[in-house]
């Protein structure tokens, strides 16, 4: 029954013209990096800070630093796992168009996958943005250069300064959200790998493939709204099971 799976889904990725990835917080899981959403995550530890109150607010800004000083350093050191080297290999052997993330973590990039083809939702973690004059630098210098008397990082152009991952209450980026669209509109086979398709707009991007005529696998531990309208779902983690179907795609 298992091997059916995986043979089933090698299948289809052989026998399709342009597949894309979409995936979610359970394919980094596995590298040791939780899921900021689930029960016990940073986000259920403490309220998160929207982007309106970082606007407008020193102490929330002060806050969000301290937080995002306690969240970065597992980033620094991550290391990409078998899941994201199964795409890699999936792009270099020319049958991956594109992969749609909602993850910060750079760990697709970091597998092999060109930066040009990885569509990042959610932003990434390592670059911080000056939200008065654009310019970036990393987080890291940003996180080491902050001081008790000076907890909220500033441009020296006087703007502040924020990571370039998307907060609570903040619009995705319009750019990466126009890619992601055409990237679904335009595949033949759309693979959900580690999310649980709830979160909106992203999560609509299965929808939408399908509704255009691709197939669609869901590859994740939990159930989704979407597996109803999917051809293959396999309930297991993400890096054995694609490492898996790596395997039988060399061997057919
Ligand atoms: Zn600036």
């Amino acid at each position: 029954m298992e091997n059916d799976s995986i043979s089933r889904l090698a299948d289809m990725i052989k026998n399709a013209g342009r597949v894309v990835a979409f995936t979610g917080a359970g394919i980094s899981t596995e590298s040791g990096i939780p899921d900021f959403r689930s029960p016990g995550g940073i986000w259920t530890k403490y309220k998160p800070v929207t982007y309106q109150e970082f606007l407008a607010s020193n102490k929330a800004r002060e806050d969000y630093w301290a937080r995002y000083t306690e969240f970065f350093p597992p980033f620094e050191t991550v290391k990409p796992n078998a899941g994201h080297l199964a795409l890699a290999e999936l792009e270099q052997q020319g049958r991956l168009i594109g992969i749609i993330t909602q993850n910060i973590d750079r760990l697709h990039q970091a597998a092999g996958n060109a930066d040009e083809n990885v569509i990042e939702l959610h932003g990434r973690v390592d670059i911080t943005i000056c939200l008065s004059c654009g310019l970036d630098r990393p987080t890291r210098d940003v996180i080491l250069g902050l001081t008790s008397d000076q907890p909220v990082p500033q441009c020296s152009c006087g703007g502040w300064l924020k990571p370039a991952t998307i907060s609570f209450g903040q619009e995705l980026p319009q750019e990466a959200l126009e890619q992601a669209v055409q990237l679904a509109a335009n595949c033949d086979l759309f693979l959900a790998i580690g999310s649980s398709l709830t979160v909106h707009p992203a999560a609509s991007l299965p929808g939408l493939a399908v509704e255009r005529g691709a197939s669609l696998v869901i590859v994740n531990v939990t159930p989704t709204p979407y597996d109803h309208i999917a051809q293959l779902v396999v309930n297991k983690p993400t890096g054995q099971t694609l490492s898996d179907v790596i395997r039988r795609l060399a061997s057919s």
